[in-house]
């Protein structure tokens, strides 16, 4: 490799992602280049690669994803250059270690100029669009218009990196407006689950309830905060919840699992006048009866996506060393095993987050 080059992992489309030698990038005027620690892959980066349609679009939608860009949205990285103006908007100088948010706000549209940037009208995000490549590469740019935060050294690189996928979860629990003597139900254990538990214990709600299928997943889920657990292939969480609430049911539901069978669930478990967040991906379209939503329990059902105003918690929450984030982080592989990633990813049973580091 010559020292104008670079290796990064290059998406040319569904399931046709190849490790090449790329130009290195520049620090563009007014942003800046940043050399990359570790990036997490995530569930969409897997639905991405698998050729999902919310993606790659259909006959009644079009394609997000671009090709021929490099994926990654959840990453760490220390500045390498930057320019004057970059260091006085972030507050950031080179040799800083520094996540950005992962949408790059256009801060032109209807929802930028309402402050409302994590909804933004093109909806560039790292890792899915030409104009903002993403992290599976040894360096990355930061444009002018991306939100950029430190980071402490004190924390590996792979927990670092795990302020994305916590934001997220923390505007989940931003959404649903917990109060102190809620009973609160997070359906799903993975890397949002578990920072959804985490986000809904800091609250000190009356329980905060961890479902999953996997009885190492539970045990995490625990650490992470929550009170109660139910293993939902042994036992119908239905009774543990009646019995925390009186009868009445659980005042808040955070879906974390993209499941469709989740969803019912969640209907199912919330008292009248319960609040349910979503904040899944599904494959799949969900049917259910909506009129559990009106007539039977007038319920709040809001929908969650990024992890908008809540990056500067998550970043303390991994920083505070509260979290169990090395069993959290289980997989670190080099840039070039990316596949085994994605692999380790689609298995899901051995995995929680998984991490690649460039070389
Ligand atoms: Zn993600
Ligand atoms: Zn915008």
């Amino acid at each position: 490799m010559s020292e104008s080059t670079m290796q990064a992992v290059v998406c040319h489309g569904p399931l046709d992602y190849r490790l090449e030698e790329v130009p290195l990038p520049q620090a563009p005027p007014g942003g800046a280049l940043v050399q990359v620690e570790a990036v997490g892959i995530c569930a969409s980066d897997l639905k991405c690669y698998q050729g999902a349609t919310k993606f790659w679009g259909d006959d009644d939608r079009p394609a997000w994803a671009e090709r021929d860009v490099v994926p990654g949205h959840e990453f760490v990285g220390a500045v390498v250059d930057l320019g004057d103006e970059a260091r006085e908007r972030w507050g950031v100088d080179v040799g800083d270690r520094v996540v950005s948010e992962q949408i790059v706000p256009c801060w032109t549209c209807r929802y930028c100029l309402r402050g409302q940037y994590w909804m933004c009208a093109p909806h560039d995000i790292y890792g899915f669009k030409r104009r903002t490549p993403g992290a599976m590469a040894s360096h990355m740019v930061f444009p002018p218009e991306a939100l950029v935060h430190r980071v402490s050294r004190d924390v590996p690189a792979a927990h670092a990196a795990f302020a994305e996928p916590l934001s997220c979860a923390l505007h989940a629990v931003e959404r649903a407006d917990i109060r102190f003597g809620d009973v609160v139900v997070v359906a799903g254990c993975g890397p949002i689950g578990l920072g959804m538990i985490a986000g809904a214990a800091a609250r000190f709600p009356a329980a905060v309830v961890g479902l999953d299928l996997s009885p190492a997943k539970l045990d995490l889920a625990r650490l992470c905060g929550a009170t109660h657990t139910v293993n939902i292939a042994e036992e119908d969480p239905a009774e543990l919840v009646r019995s925390l609430t009186e009868g009445y049911g659980a005042d808040v539901y955070l879906e974390g699992t993209g499941h469709p069978s989740a969803v019912p669930q969640g209907l199912a478990l919330l008292r009248k006048l319960g609040t349910f967040v979503e904040y899944s991906v599904f494959k799949d379209d969900v049917t259910v009866d909506w009129s559990i939503i009106s007539d039977d329990k007038e319920l709040d059902v809001l929908g969650a996506h990024l992890g908008p105003h809540c990056w500067p918690a998550a970043i303390r929450m991994i920083e505070s060393g509260r979290l169990p984030m090395d069993q959290i982080c289980t997989h670190q592989l080099p840039l070039s095993r990316f596949k085994e990633g994605l692999d380790l990813v689609a298995d899901g049973t051995s995995s929680i987050k998984v991490s690649l580091v460039p070389e």
